[in-house]
């Protein structure tokens, strides 16, 4: 049996029903990431995980026990919002050492904890501080070690970087996931940030209306997106429109030209029009070079560069993509309006609604 598992959670407020039998098992000393767009119900899971939220219908059980009528206090969860949520009245140490003294632990084991989880957030020197005198990132380093502090089963980590500024954001979350390794706490982290999941998890559940849509570990996520929302939602995709030329050999028209996808088209005939999904890896500037490769007449529309990689954008006919090609040197970027040949990987391209 899993760590800790989620079974037919459903959750309504009023007559509207946000969580539909959202199903879940998570490993001990896993970390997984709710991903999707704002209103599908991350927080209102997490906050049933947690306690602070009573499903409609549903069970939680952590470590083999059910936990869905136990107050958050009895789960032994550590929780991270957003907002940094530290008490402002009260220094660093006093922040982190909250939950011990709540759970009247004894002074000499305070102390210690207290000291242990500011070295863990390489905070030990600040430990007299008050929030108002801490960065954003440093807060939220305080609300993390004030959350491990009791040592707890789970950690739920909600939105904690989406306060704080890009490069910030980077390095922190590769320190939450640093502790989270050598702590081995089974972690959830709630984020609408694709690339903060995919850089980070163990595995993935993207959310969509209040149901898991897809859970699976990164690599799986992008690559074998289950459906058109989550192909859209993880990573830039390009939707091209085409013509179904002859659906048992896989050949469908981009642009009037023949290409060939590499698997058979189900539920299409001969003239349909079909939505084609090609990631920006299987795009590239200039003639094909591999025989499952097709190129098509492009123009340019617009040139981003970025320093070691151009993003560009190009129209092939009605469609248009966006794609990266890496800096050469020794050769300066295509230029808005120039016509280029680009090339599509027909075996990288994913059909949508099949
Ligand atoms: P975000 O990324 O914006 O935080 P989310 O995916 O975490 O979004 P939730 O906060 O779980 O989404 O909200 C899911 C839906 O439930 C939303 O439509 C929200 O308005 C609704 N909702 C959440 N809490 C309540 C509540 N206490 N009463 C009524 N509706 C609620």
């Amino acid at each position: 049996m899993s760590f800790l598992t989620i079974s037919h959670l459903k959750k309504s407020f009023g007559a509207t029903t946000v969580v539909h039998d959202f199903n879940l098992n998570i490993e001990k000393g896993e970390f997984v990431s709710f991903l999707g767009p704002s209103g599908c119900g991350k927080t209102t899971v997490l906050r049933m995980v947690a306690g602070f939220e009573t499903p409609t219908s549903g069970k939680i059980s952590i470590g083999g026990q059910d936990v869905v009528n136990l107050k958050p206090n009895q789960r032994n969860i550590g929780m991270v919002f957003q907002a940094y949520a530290l008490f402002p009245n009260m220094t660093v140490a006093q922040n982190v050492a909250f939950g011990l003294k709540v759970a009247k632990k004894p002074q000499a084991e305070i102390d210690a904890t207290v000291h242990e989880m500011l070295s863990l957030i390489k905070l030990d020197h600040l430990g007299d501080r008050y929030p108002y005198q801490l960065s954003g990132g440093q807060q939220q380093r305080v609300a993390l070690a004030r959350a491990l502090a009791t040592k707890p089963q789970v950690l739920l980590l909600d939105e904690p970087l989406s306060a704080l500024d890009a490069k910030i954001r980077v390095s922190l979350r590769e320190e939450i996931r640093a502790i989270q390794r050598k702590l081995g706490i089974t972690t959830i982290f709630v984020t609408h940030d694709q690339e903060e999941a995919l850089s980070i998890s163990d595995r993935i559940v993207v959310m969509y209306e209040g149901k898991a849509e897809q859970v699976g570990a990164p690599f799986e996520i992008y690559n074998q997106p289950s459906s058109r929302f989550v192909a859209s939602f993880v990573g830039t995709l390009n939707t091209l429109d085409a013509t179904v030329r002859d659906a048992a050999a896989g050949i469908i028209a981009i642009d009037g030209k023949d290409v060939m996808i590499g698997q058979k088209i189900t539920n299409h005939k001969v003239g349909d029009k079909i939505s084609l999904a090609v990631r920006p890896e299987a795009v590239s500037l200039g003639e094909a070079t591999d025989k499952r490769e097709t190129t098509l007449d492009g123009k340019i529309n617009s040139v981003h560069f970025l320093g070691s990689v151009i993003r560009i954008r190009a129209s092939l006919g009605e469609n248009t993509v966006s794609f990266d090609t890496f800096n050469n040197p020794s050769a300066p970027p295509p230029s808005p309006g120039e016509n280029v040949k680009v090339s599509l990987a027909a075996k990288d391209m994913l059909l949508l609604g099949q």
